[in-house]
């Protein structure tokens, strides 16, 4: 899954580069820098690589949430669908913007449910966030239908789906924008920082600016630059974008590893033919990175059972999201409460926790069933296919 596991001379030799100036501001400073623009040549990168017109890198994958909102204008009490299944940054950065999540249903994709999305729009929805869950993608047929139907615009969240694919276009680049993320534990890592990715170059600009303290950035002298409109600051910097640049590069070699580990310890358990035990609907399974393995067994209790079995028998890195506090609506008691600790508006609040309080059962059933394997880089042939065969001895007792 992560990309320090295999951290390199190639990374070594970037942040060597910007050592070796003491440049670490990404722009500006051009004399000194001796030619070195680790975060352009990033963006660079992530532009070829994703097919789109424009990249900007900022401080994290929160931070890219929340300027791109801002960039959409998106605020004061708009509505943001999110789905119930992503990360706290998604509702974050949408009440960072001063609007509201309204929480969406999830299928057996892990990701949003097209058939449950048209019930939850209304005219105040300004933006379906979509989230490529756990390496892999949504229905962006169906979402995008629906989504032009109503005039809303699309953010593909792609933290965890950086290098995935729906036919063929990259996962971020379908939608109006796209995020990712490099903090310590995703793909491509560079200790914190994030990215947008978009065609719009509209919404590219407004991004760049409103990062940078709102600076137009048309002149060469940063100091005579003109500020237009308010923004703040969540630059990277030039030594998080030198790890970024090597990690970026080495996408395919991560992502081939990552998607070859998955198919054996898929293929290893699917051989015992376990009756009862399904497996994630992929919409474009050639577009999935690989990151998890993600099965259903037929009951809550089957799954939470399995989940403890597999932890007694020392086999880690298995995720029952059900009880997970990150990740599922169920623990998100804080956003259920709309607690912060800045002052929110009554009305304001009530629109918070309307929203995040609705039973949500579809994706309960799928949830509180659902299991996630996070695959390793580093594993060999050998454990995978060893892992591979206690998974599925443990599955079957708990099929029964
Ligand atoms: C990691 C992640 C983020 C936020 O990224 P940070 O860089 O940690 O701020 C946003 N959305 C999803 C789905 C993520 O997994």
């Amino acid at each position: 899954m992560p990309g320090y596991e295999l951290w390199s001379d190639a990374e070594r030799k970037e942040v060597t580069d910007v050592l070796e100036t003491g440049v670490l501001m990404r722009m500006g400073f051009d004399g000194l820098r001796k030619g070195h623009w680790k975060a352009r040549e990033m963006e660079g990168e992530l532009c070829n690589r994703f097919n789109t017109k424009h990249a900007h890198l900022l401080s994290s994958g929160t931070a890219a949430l929340i300027t791109v909102l801002t960039a959409m204008g998106v605020g004061m009490g708009d509505e943001v669908v999110m789905p119930t299944f992503t990360f706290v940054a998604g509702f974050e950065a949408i009440i960072a913007v001063g609007a509201v999540p309204v929480l969406a249903e999830i299928d057996e994709s892990l990701t949003l449910c097209p058939k449950r999305l048209e019930e939850i729009l209304t005219p105040r929805t300004k933006v379906i966030m979509v989230t490529h869950m756990c390496g892999s993608m949504a229905d962006m047929d169906a979402i995008v239908a629906i989504a032009q139907k109503h005039n809303v615009k699309i953010l593909e969240d792609s933290c965890q789906a950086i290098g995935g694919t729906y036919k063929g276009k990259a996962l971020g680049s379908i939608g109006a924008a796209g995020t990712f993320s490099f903090d310590f534990v995703k793909l491509i890592t560079c200790g914190e920082g994030g990215a947008i990715i978009t065609n719009d170059t509209e919404i590219y600009t407004r991004c760049d600016q409103y990062s940078d303290h709102g600076h137009d950035h048309k002149g060469k002298d940063r100091g005579a630059d003109l500020h237009p409109y308010i923004g703040v600051n969540y630059r990277i910097s030039e030594l998080n974008a030198a790890v970024g640049l090597a990690q970026i590069r080495r996408l395919p070699e991560f992502l081939a590893l990552q998607r070859q580990n998955n198919a054996l310890l898929r293929q290893t358990i699917e051989e015992h033919q376990l009756a009862g035990l399904t497996f994630r609907h992929i919409p474009d399974p050639e577009g999935d990175t690989g990151s998890f393995l993600s099965y259903f067994f037929p009951t809550e209790e089957q799954a939470a059972q399995a989940t403890v079995k597999m932890g007694e028998a020392g086999l880690t890195g298995n995720f029952y999201w059900h009880n997970n506090n990150w990740h599922y609506i169920n623990k998100w008691y804080h956003l259920k409460a709309a607690s912060a600790y800045n002052h929110l508006s009554t009305d304001y609040r009530q629109r918070i926790m309307d929203a995040a309080n609705k039973p949500v059962p579809q994706s309960d059933a799928v949830i509180s069933r659902c299991i996630s394997t996070a695959i390793s880089l580093l594993w060999t042939e050998e454990q995978i296919i060893e892992k591979g065969h206690k998974m599925a001895a443990i599955f079957r007792e708990c099929l029964g």
